[in-house]
Formats: structure tokens, sequence, C-alpha cells
């Protein structure tokens, strides 16, 4: 094969243009929004084909956990090369996913007892959700059959698949769906920044509680499992919840006889400090989904994870038909296992979640003077992440005009001081690696203060 390193940066543009549709990318800006091209990695920063190099702080969109070119990770999956690559888990096994399986139930809640592996988040979810429907429909009781609805929060995001589009809430990404999206019964949005005239932050959150236990009593008997994702909405804007929100929400659901699923794709694998968000709060899901990090950003696996009995109710003679049909030819991939493998090997070895709860508090208070900046609205954070949304007007609470991609210029010019991020509209999302050093933290947020001021001084 032609050696096809080192190509021109330039030849890469062309061909990437000529040839590549990118995801959640509008085209006919694409190119004069300055996109990278990677050709590398190392460490915390990412390598551009002209040899410049970026800090990675939304690690490759939220899955890359320790960095690039990390020893282990590369040895690991170099190490299982000398073994196999992959093969099913239809009906068969393989040593790499055991052994992952075994290890990630020790990490979480104690409740859950089984792993289900699929390749993304999306599918990741969609399985909860396909599980659930099932247990209901193989109960005895008639009227636990009648439990076929799920619930999903407004402004939610579980993914890009049709289950996951239907059981989100952001109008952007799904609404054009309409047409093929089962209809899911819709809870109330956890936003409180962009509330009524008039209300404080926390009537609004109460308000939100309160909605969120209304739609409870209204539907509970109904359904078959409500989604959440803990910690904070993601790609919904980085959006908080207000405290204890998700024990109470367990305990409503439990109440109610459902489900409660957890979409721990953003935030699960230690962004909260904990291994698991639920954890912090301390919740007992009755099904975890857990994607992005799992393999430390190096290989698509993901886990749904789930009690003994969920998976007790799919148990039967073959010929009743209660096997779980459901499987992809990656599920439970062996190079992404043994990389699954280190990535929890990196955790126990470096003490991660403690120094995340440290840094935590550093990133916060790096970004607290932003609050006097005249464009900042509003600070979030949960655990290692975080969002700044910026405004025209934050006094008057008026968003700026979205054709002027406001955010996604303020992340260019951050490119000027070598930092690579990716917005959610106007809020700049920080997503580092969790081994991001502190100076780097200080970098980071130094870089996004000059690429507001840059671009709205
Ligand atoms: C990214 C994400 C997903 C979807 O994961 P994919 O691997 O992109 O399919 C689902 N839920 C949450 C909370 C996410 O952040």
């Amino acid at each position: 094969m032609k050696d096809t390193r080192n190509l021109p940066k330039d030849v890469l543009e062309k061909w990437d243009d000529q040839y590549v549709w990118h995801p959640f990318t509008p085209h006919s800006v694409y190119r004069d929004e300055h996109p990278l091209t990677v050709v590398a990695g190392e460490g915390h920063y990412l390598i551009d084909a002209d040899g410049e190099r970026y800090l990675d702080a939304v690690g490759s969109i939220w899955c890359n956990l320790f960095g690039h070119r990390r020893d282990e990770l590369d040895q690991a999956v170099r190490e299982q090369l000398d073994h196999i690559a992959h093969s099913t888990l239809l009906g068969n096994t393989n040593d790499r996913p055991v052994i992952l399986a075994k290890r990630l139930l020790e990490w979480a809640p104690d409740n859950l007892g089984k792993v289900f592996y699929s390749d993304n988040g999306s599918t990741s979810v969609e399985i909860a959700m396909k599980m659930a429907l099932q247990f209901w429909q193989q109960q005895g009781d008639e009227s636990q059959r009648r439990r076929t609805k799920f619930m999903g929060l407004a402004n939610a995001y579980s993914g890009d698949t049709i289950g996951a589009v239907s059981i989100g809430g952001i109008d952007l990404f799904h609404s054009r769906f309409g047409p093929m999206i089962f209809e899911t019964v819709r809870g109330p949005s956890p936003v409180t920044y962009h509330r009524p005239e008039g209300m404080s932050r926390r009537e609004t959150e109460e308000k939100f509680v309160a909605d969120f236990d209304k739609v409870i009593d209204e539907y509970g008997e109904e359904l078959a499992a409500v989604v959440i994702e803990p910690g904070m909405q993601g790609a919904g804007g980085m959006v908080t919840y207000p405290d204890g929100f998700l024990k109470h929400a367990a305990r409503k659901i439990r109440d109610a006889g459902s489900l409660l699923i957890v979409d721990e794709v953003a935030m699960g694998m230690g962004r909260s400090g904990q291994m698991f968000a639920c954890q912090r709060e301390g919740v007992d899901p009755d099904f975890l989904c857990v994607a992005k990090g799992l393999t430390g950003g190096y290989v698509p696996v993901a886990a749904t994870l789930t009690t003994n009995r969920i998976y007790e109710a799919f148990l039967g003679p073959p010929e009743e038909g209660r096997t779980f049909f459901h499987g992809h030819t990656y599920t439970g991939n062996a190079l992404g296992c043994a990389a699954g493998l280190a990535t929890l090997d990196i955790f126990e070895n470096e003490n991660i979640l403690d120094e995340v709860s440290r840094k935590e508090s550093l990133l916060a208070s790096r970004l607290e003077p932003l609050w006097d900046h005249p464009h900042v609205g509003d600070i979030r954070q949960y655990g290692l992440a975080s969002g700044v949304e910026l405004m025209a007007d934050p006094e008057r609470r008026e968003a700026f005009d979205g054709a002027r991609r406001i955010g996604m210029q303020v992340c260019t010019a951050a490119r000027d001081k070598g930092v690579f991020l990716r917005p959610l509209g106007d809020v700049i999302v920080f997503m580092p690696p969790l081994t991001i050093t502190d100076d780097e933290i200080d970098h980071l947020v130094a870089a996004v203060e000059y690429g507001i001021d840059k671009v709205l001084q």
C-alpha cells in the first residue's frame, strides 16, 4: 500500500471537502470555521497536519479520559492484537468482555449484576429501553404488561438513533424526525437560567421538581421506564439539576413501580468524581448506560448494566421466546474491552477519582471571575464538566442571534492560544481529559477568556 502518512494539509482538506460528510456539521460554513485536520495526538494534545498542537479541551467529544497515546492503553490494544481482535458474543464468549464485565460490576452500584455490550451510547440507551419494555411484557400480571410508555425530560439527549431520538427532547436535533419517532411522555426541563420573568432560580427549580412529580403521578402506571442523564444534561447545554433531584426522582419512579434508566454516557467513567454519577447521588438504577469513556476514548464499546431481577425475566425454554433478540456485530469487541480493562487499571492505579474531585473545585474557582464578564450569562458545572453560556445582554437575558455562531467563533478564536473546543450553541463546553493538569486548566480558562474578548470586545 502506498504510504499515506505526511500528506500535505491542503491535499487532506481538499479530499475532506470532496469526500467526507461530517456529523452535526453545517457544511456551508465548515471550512470557514477552520476545522482541525488531526493526524496524531500526544498526551492531552491533538496534533494537526500542519504540526500545530492543541489542548483537547473537549476530550475528543467527551470520551478521552487520560489523553492520547497513553502507554497503558496503547499497550493493552497492541497486546490484544497478539491474541485476537474480535470474536462474536452471539451465543459465544471471549475472555476480554467476560473480565471487563466482572470488573465493571465491581465499580458499579451493588444492585447491578449483568452487563450487556454494544458499541455506542445511543444503542446502550435503546437496549435499556427495549429490555425494560420486554421485561414488562413478560410479566404474568396483566396490569404490568400495560407498561409500554417511556418518559424523558425536555432538553434531554441520549443519542441519534431512532429510540434515542424519541426519548430525547432537543427540538433543534429532534423535531425534524417527528414522522419517524415514537411518542414518549415528556417531563419538564431542568433549565433554570432561561426562566420566565419574575421567577427566581429557586422557584424555577421547585416548579421543575413539582412538574416532574405531576407527570409521574399521571402516567406512572403506564411507564415502562424513565430515562435521566444523571448530574448534568450534556448535549442540552450542560444543564445541572436541583440538588438531590436524582435521588428524589429515583424514589418517585420506584414508588410508581416503574424503572429508572440512568444515561451515564457523558457523566459516567469518573467525570463526577465517582465512577458513576448516580453513585454520587447514592442512587441504585435499574439500568446504567455507559459508553464514551469506557475505553478511555480509544475504541467504540458501550455497555448496558442491569439487575438480576431484569435478567431473570428473560429466562425460560428457548421456544417460549423470552430471549432478548438484540445484538450488534461488534458487541463486546475484544480490542475495545482490552482498552476498557486498561482504563479501569488507570482508575485504580492513579487515584483518578480523588483527583477529579480536587480539579472540580479548581476549575470552579478559575471560572469564578468569568461571572463578571459582560457577556457571560451563566456558568454551570458538575464534576469536571462545565458550560459557560454567552449572552448578548445577560442583564436583560438577551441571547445572541444564532446566525452569528458566537459560540463557534469563540472556540475558533481560542485556537490562537492552542486550545481546541467545541461549543453547544453559545455554551462553551469544558470536558477536558480527567488527567488535565492544574496548569492546563489555567491555560484553558485563559484561552476561553481571550476567545470571548477577541470575538465580543
Ligand atoms: C453522547 C451521548 C449519547 C450518545 O452516545 P453515542 O456514542 O454518540 O451514540 C447518549 N447519551 C449521552 C448523555 C451522551 O452524551
